[in-house]
């Protein structure tokens, strides 16, 4: 079957794919190669010459770093993926799966969020940059499709979370900043504070799955339209946190800062598609996610990326 090389492989979805441990598969990381260079892709493209590529690299971060690094976030990331889908098409790449986010879909629409619409409306404000750019990645994907007939697919997560997150307490998102300051609040004994007012809903998706997921839609999937990752299940980041502390033995305070913001309420995602595909697939339940996360970053703890 040839190589698959992954991009992006020193975050946490790498890191799942890496305990899958899947034959031939390279994983390049951000200190090793530049993506925002053409050159140092195509020319280590062109060296490793992979037929399949997972690209997950990317510049994230939760609604904090993405309101303050709006422009950086849409300059890296246009320049990431169009080097990585253009040096796999010269270099005859076979499949290509990329990954978006449920946050780059537009603030206004019918939920629950359809991969139809997509392009329906500008993101929300709290996102701007990383979403226009995420978006651009189906565009690419589409129009290398029509011209090149590359088999480039799109997939659609929602918030991701596990083991080897970025935790980092302005920029990271939600579950890992949380874990994060949780556990510094029970070493000072002090009061855990929460961005918002802890009503918001989201939907989160382990790692693992999401490893599980892409494997698999790189053998099963070639439509041109991307695909939504997703159990479907909300959750209100006041219960999130209550799990969090819990599954930490917090027993302090929670003090919701108003101050901070909330982003959007909801973006509930139809998994209709996912489901046609996979009706039996289970998703890991969140106190089970949540409890590895956390045991994760106890015993990784001081050496992990925050
Ligand atoms: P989003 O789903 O794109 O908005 O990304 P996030 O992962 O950053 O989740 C943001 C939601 O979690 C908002 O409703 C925030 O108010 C809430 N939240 C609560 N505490 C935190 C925190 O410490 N960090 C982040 N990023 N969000 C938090």
């Amino acid at each position: 079957m040839g190589k698959t090389l992954v991009t992006g492989a020193g975050g946490l979805v790498g890191y799942a794919i890496k305990q899958l441990n899947p034959p031939d598969t390279i994983y390049l990381t951000r200190k090793e190669v530049d993506l925002t260079d053409f050159d140092k892709i195509d020319a280590t493209m062109a060296h490793i010459r992979p037929s399949r590529v997972i690209h997950l690299a990317a510049t994230v971060g939760g609604i904090g770093g993405n309101m303050i690094h709006s422009g950086e976030y849409f300059r890296s990331n246009i320049m990431i993926n169009t080097n990585v889908l253009e040096s796999a098409r010269r270099c005859g790449v076979k499949k290509l799966i990329s990954f978006m986010s449920t946050c780059v879909f537009p603030n206004t629409c019918t939920y629950p969020l359809n991969e139809k619409d997509l392009h329906n409306g500008p993101p929300h404000p709290s996102n701007f940059g990383y979403a226009y750019a995420k978006r651009m990645l189906e565009v690419q994907s589409s129009a290398y499709r029509n011209e090149w007939n590359c088999d480039y697919i799109v997939a659609i997560p929602t918030n991701i979370y596990g083991p080897n997150d970025d935790w980092n307490l302005s920029d990271g998102h939600v579950i890992p900043s949380l874990i994060h300051r949780c556990f510094l609040s029970k070493k000072t004994n002090s009061d855990l504070v929460v961005w918002g007012s802890g009503k918001p809903l989201r939907e989160f998706v382990f790692s693992d799955d999401i490893a599980k997921l892409a494997s698999w839609a790189l053998d099963n999937y070639s439509e041109d339209s991307p695909i939504i990752f997703s159990s479907g299940i909300e959750i209100s980041i006041r219960d999130l946190v209550e799990l969090v502390a819990s599954k930490m033995k917090f027993d302090g305070k929670l003090i919701f800062d108003s101050t901070k913001p909330d982003g959007q309420y909801r973006k509930p995602s139809d998994t209709t598609k996912l489901r046609k595909y996979l009706p039996d697939f289970v998703f890991t339940p969140i106190e089970e996610g949540i409890e590895k996360s956390v045991d994760w970053f106890v015993t990784n703890y001081p050496n992990l990326r925050k």
